[in-house]
């Protein structure tokens, strides 16, 4: 048998590259505190490209593309969905880590994970599980993230979930609210949290001006959306409405990955803040400015108003809440229509926890199949 290829690699070309890539206030592979259970490193991925590389391989990864970002499905194709809303903040966030000098694969793992744990039907599939699991610790779609990545994945022989690095699980661990401030969130984290919010904020509303939730009219009277058309109009004049639509979108999106860049780079210039241990003791690095943060609380209070609580979206959410409700209570009366490998969790996790990790990886489509064939027709 040949030796493998990658024998005669040098060993940890990544950790060069970095060297050479990488600032001083980034986190560096060769600085990870590991993973919780010890592996060798791989002879040419580092640790956060192994991790990103386990993320995508992921089976509820996967399922990403058939689960709801706002609107849930019935309404058309166009919008995002949990993939490509993921796939976005990936983009943006690399954007910023890149112009950065931070550590892109750690971003990327980070980013791809964020929203791992969305159960079916976005937000309004969650606040049933969460109602559903009240004694039990409740339900959040990031806690679920880690649960996921820890211990519901099955893909190794030698350990439960991904065994990702600990900087990742620190990471996802940060969105569930938990860290403190003398320890704050890395900034490669900080970059995903901004990129997540700058994704949603333009996506949902384009989203909703497609889905004819809203006119573009309407939406040019947020601050937000009318001062990005004055920064269009310097450079276009006579758009039409889908252009000028497309333009404003664009513009949104650099003007908020720029505010972020600049305030952060500004920030960094300071000798100060030349170490991962002390970006950590700072005050968050990776923040809109006042006005930007002000104007972006305004178009989210519009949103909620207008478009996640829009009759149309109501609708829907109440039947797939009623829906999700039925089953959790078909389950918890015939814990036998569980698959084999979920009932086989119920030891361990009890009944009602392994029913909402059960439902919470499914996708849209498949809740809905599931209903139809085992509760629907015991219902009506
Ligand atoms: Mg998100």
């Amino acid at each position: 048998m040949n030796a493998a290829p990658h024998d005669s690699w040098e060993p940890a070309t990544w950790l060069a590259r970095e060297g050479v890539l990488l600032a001083a206030y980034a986190m560096h592979s060769a600085d990870s505190a590991g993973r919780k259970y010890p592996e060798p490193e791989h002879p040419y991925r580092g640790p956060f490209q192994r991790d990103r590389d386990r993320i995508v391989h992921a089976a509820a990864f996967r399922r990403l593309s058939s689960k709801t970002q706002v609107f849930t499905g019935g309404l058309d194709d166009y919008h995002r969905t949990r993939l490509t809303h993921t796939l976005e903040v990936a983009s943006v966030s690399r954007t910023i880590g890149r112009t950065l000098r931070l550590n892109e694969d750690l971003i990327e793992a980070l980013a791809l994970v964020h929203d791992l744990g969305h159960p079916p039907y976005g937000h309004a599939g969650e606040d049933v599980l969460d109602e559903c699991l009240r004694g039990e610790g409740g339900f959040s779609h990031n806690r679920q993230g880690l649960r996921i990545v820890e211990e519901v994945e099955h893909r190794y022989p030698d350990f439960p979930g991904l065994n990702l690095s600990l900087e990742v699980l620190e990471g996802q661990t940060a969105r569930t609210g938990t860290w403190s401030v003398n320890r704050r969130p890395l900034v490669e984290a900080q970059v995903v949290e901004a990129a997540d919010s700058i994704a949603y904020d333009t996506h949902d509303a384009d989203d909703a001006l497609k889905l004819e939730l809203l006119t573009l009219d309407e939406l040019l009277t947020v601050p937000l959306w009318s001062e990005a058309k004055r920064r269009v109009d310097r450079h276009h004049a006579g758009l039409t409405e889908s252009e000028l639509k497309r333009a404003v979108l664009h513009e949104l999106l650099d003007w908020q990955v720029s505010d972020v860049v600049e305030r952060a780079r500004r920030r960094l210039a300071d000798p100060a803040l030349s170490s991962v241990e002390a970006v950590r003791a700072a005050e968050p690095i990776i923040t809109a400015s006042p006005e930007l943060a002000q104007q972006k609380l305004e178009l989210e209070k519009f949103l909620r108003s207008r478009v996640y609580r829009h009759p149309q979206v109501l609708v829907l959410r109440a039947r797939v809440q009623q829906q999700l409700r039925e089953m959790f209570a078909g389950y918890l009366a015939r814990p036998e229509l569980l698959p084999p490998h979920f009932a086989a969790r119920v030891a361990r996790h009890g009944l009602r926890r392994t029913i909402g990790d059960y439902l919470a990886g499914m996708t849209d489509r498949y809740a809905e199949q599931e209903y139809e064939r085992l509760f629907a027709q015991q219902g009506s």
